[in-house]
């Protein structure tokens, strides 16, 4: 699913190493119909063995390149459903306001997932995540197409003071709200072009 054929023994390896040296690591998972949702219980039950937190990501329509359709969006509640048969689950309040991912445990002890459902139920209005790309440029919403140009401004002399003012006029201006507006976006056939998620730096 990585797109280059990246042998997956390598990365679960990383993964164990980084665990044995005390990082914390989450491990993020897109799920996506006829392709990995046949391996969710498997999924689950080898990060339950390592007590790590898996979260659960509904197929996005990010970028314009990963050939999304809505019909291979894995609702959240499904998952949540599918694993909570086999090992009881129990939501967890969010750790604070904005918080992305729905938290559950499970009722015997083995660890946490978290379920981020962009499609089926958006969080825009407690949205407070920005994206600074590589060449500068300050993306106030995933699923944006042009970002702010704020090395534009450093290259231009703004001191901190400045900046601190450019980055506040454009957060207190945005209006993003994309995933509450999908549905009518695609309705409409208005095919935005949007930033890649490569280049926004996930
Ligand atoms: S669609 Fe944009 S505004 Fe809505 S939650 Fe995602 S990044 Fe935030």
């Amino acid at each position: 699913m990585n797109g280059l054929g990246f042998k997956v023994d390598r990365v679960l390896r990383g993964i164990d190493a980084a665990s044995r040296l005390g990082l914390r690591v989450k491990i993020n998972t897109v799920v996506q119909r006829g392709v990995n949702d046949g391996e969710l219980l498997e999924l689950a039950a080898y990060f339950r063995e390592r007590r790590l937190p898996l979260r659960f990501i509904e197929f996005m329509d990010v970028g314009n390149t990963n050939h999304w359709r809505q019909d291979q969006v894995v609702p959240a509640r499904e998952v949540v459903d599918r694993l909570s048969a086999q090992w009881p689950l129990e939501p967890v309040g969010p750790a604070y306001r904005g918080e992305v991912a729905a938290r559950y445990r499970y009722q015997d002890g083995g660890g946490e997932i978290g379920l981020i459902s962009s499609v089926t139920e958006p969080f825009c209005r407690d949205c407070h995540r920005a994206r600074l790309s590589a060449d500068g440029r300050l993306f106030t919403c995933l699923f944006a197409a042009l970002g702010w140009d704020v090395l534009g401004a450093l290259r231009a002399g703004a001191d901190d003071a400045e900046l601190d003012r450019y980055l506040a006029r454009v957060w207190q201006g945005r209006r993003d709200r994309y995933s509450d507006e999908r549905a009518e976006v695609l309705a409409s056939g208005d095919i935005r072009p949007k930033a890649e998620m490569s280049y926004l730096g996930g």
